[in-house]
């Protein structure tokens, strides 16, 4: 037996033989062409079947995997379309009379070098993205016929020296038992897809990878990232039984599905799901949410380019709401700004964008942005449980004034004859320090809150939440975070409100229990999340760590 060690990258153990995948091996050649015009043309036609092929994937993606995981294949399309990049590639055809296929490769390591000299990580990790869609346009231009991974046969662990994120989303689950490679990292896009598809993982084998072979069986353990080769019974025996248990603990898991969320001593919460985009709808109900508690309605400005219209943004909350039959949805308007930006707002550059013109702020001095999300929202309304809530509040006067829109839109809406619900709730999200110091004047004023741990972690602690240089110091965890979190639901309480966490934390199983301690009513979370939370206040005895957990946030002492 031999024990090779990688990088675990996605939780399981898989047991089986080794099917071996090997993009078939293509080298570029530099060629000479006369007709630039035709080969800019052979590119350009390339170019687009490689935007289709990956748009099919991000559809068929989008239905498995849900709307966050499947952006990269968005990315990838929207790479493709980039200016910079494809001038690049008909420059070079035309200024060097080359093929298209050299053009590509030569643009794909120019790219891949800038990217990679760049500070930032999330930078750096595009170089890894243009190398694979120059690949995917190379084959298309070479019209090269790639193994497919359809065609398994039996059930088998795939080895690759690496695996495009667009092959990997097409992994058959019922067939691919694990993925092992040569290259990635546990944050590489195919990585995270194999967490979300619960497909065990082993990435980063380097020289190890060598060692595998199709003969015999191997395990591997998607926890530690090690491979066994060739087992001995007593490795194996031990394997299959840990296998064994813990497929069972995730199908205890799924016996939580429907499952009320209740403390051993009887206290209820509700655990709902973030989402980004109706199709992330069918990962909340296969995971047991209980409603929405942050639909980030960002996505309908964001893929569009332009104001999206009120009938198209109507035509996406109703498709919600009717899908989540009657359970609460809570859509945040319009939070854009900071580090989301569209051209078409035309928002100019800022020194510090994160405390600048974002969210509530541009909705109430573009109020014609503001109402046309809002008469959408009331025309949706009447198809389930609607919840409105307003991000970045840091006062009372923009509380009144977003309540006076809502009045003006209700009274249009009255005159034109179109019919609203008679009550929604109205509540608004906690992410900056003065909602905190003001959240007994806001509760008031407004149906609930929903604590924005990532913002308010970010505003607190004064680090700004996209800077890796000091990531380190981003502590949601903090005593002076959990502080504010325990005054805006003592606030709350006073007057009569719920409060609710739909930022990160709410995911921090440690911190579950300092939650329900704090009088939090509600949790969202990413849907893939949901139970787990559930597990974790399932297993949560309040009246046993009450008094333990509110003494040490008092004396100091936050975990
Ligand atoms: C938050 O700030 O915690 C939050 C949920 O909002 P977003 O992450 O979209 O800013
Ligand atoms: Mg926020």
């Amino acid at each position: 037996m031999e024990i090779l060690k990688g990088v675990g990258a996605s939780k399981g153990i898989a047991i089986g033989r080794l099917l071996f995948y090997t993009a078939s091996p293509y080298k570029v050649e530099k060629k000479n062409v006369e007709d630039t015009v035709a080969e800019q043309q052979r590119f350009e036609e390339a170019r687009q079947k490689a935007i289709d092929s990956l748009n099919r994937i991000y559809e068929k993606a989008l239905l498995e995997i849900g709307e966050e995981d499947s952006l990269i294949f968005q990315i990838h399309a929207m790479m493709l379309d980039d200016l910079d990049y494809v001038e690049n590639i008909t420059g070079l055809i035309a200024n060097e009379k080359v093929n298209a296929e050299y053009a590509v490769s030569e643009t794909a390591k120019q790219f891949a070098a800038m990217f990679s000299s760049m500070d930032d990580e999330y930078m750096k990790q595009r170089s890894a993205d243009v190398f694979d869609v120059s690949k995917s346009l190379v084959r298309e231009l070479a019209s090269i016929k790639e193994q497919s991974l359809d065609d398994i046969t039996g059930q088998v662990i795939v080895a690759a020296d690496d695996l495009m994120p667009s092959e990997t989303v097409q992994l058959d689950k019922s067939k691919v038992l694990a993925f092992v490679t040569r290259s990635g990292s546990k944050i590489s896009h195919s990585a995270i897809l194999a967490r979300t598809m619960g497909i065990p993982a082993v990435v980063g084998l380097d020289n190890a990878f060598d060692s595998l072979t199709d003969e015999g069986s191997v395990i591997v353990d998607g926890f530690t990232g090690s491979i066994y080769v060739e087992p001995d019974c007593e490795t194996m025996e031990q394997f299959t039984q840990r296998r064994e248990e813990y497929l069972l603990s995730r199908k205890k898991l799924l016996e939580l599905k429907d499952k009320p969320s209740e403390t051993l001593d009887g206290i209820k919460i509700e655990i709902n799901a973030n989402i980004g985009h109706p199709s992330d709808i069918t990962l909340v109900q296969e995971n047991g949410a209980e409603g929405i508690g942050l639909f980030r309605s960002e996505f309908l400005y964001m893929d569009s380019d332009d104001f999206p219209t009120e009938d198209t943004q109507f035509a996406v909350y109703k498709e919600i709401l009717t899908r989540m039959k009657g359970q609460r949805v809570i859509v945040r308007t319009l939070d854009l700004g900071a580090d989301k930006h569209v051209p078409y707002f035309n928002i100019s550059n800022e020194d510090n964008p994160a405390m600048g013109y974002r969210a509530i702020r541009i909705c109430l001095t573009r109020p014609e942005i503001f109402i046309t999300q809002l008469r959408a929202l009331l025309r949706a309304s009447v198809y389930g449980r609607l919840a409105i809530m307003v991000p970045m509040v840091t006062s009372l006067d923009e509380v009144l004034k977003t309540k006076e829109i809502i009045e003006a839109v209700k009274a249009q809406l009255k005159v034109e004859g179109i019919e609203y619900a008679d009550h929604f709730e109205f509540g608004i999200m906690i992410e900056t320090p003065a909602a905190v110091m003001i959240s007994d004047i806001l509760a008031q004023h407004v149906d609930f809150f929903s604590i924005g741990t990532n913002d308010l972690t970010q505003y607190t602690l004064a680090v700004d939440r996209m800077n890796h240089t000091i990531s380190h110091l981003y502590d949601p965890r903090h005593l002076a975070v959990l502080r504010m979190m325990k005054l805006t639901v003592e606030n709350g309480k006073k007057h009569g409100i719920w409060t609710g966490i739909c930022g990160e934390s709410a995911a921090d199983l440690e911190l579950i229990p300092t939650f329900l301690a704090m009088g939090v009513e509600e949790l969202s979370v990413t849907p893939t999340a949901v139970l787990d939370v559930r597990q974790k206040v399932c297993e949560t005895n309040l009246n046993e760590c009450r008094a333990d957990i509110l003494q040490r946030l008092d004396s100091g002492i936050s975990r």
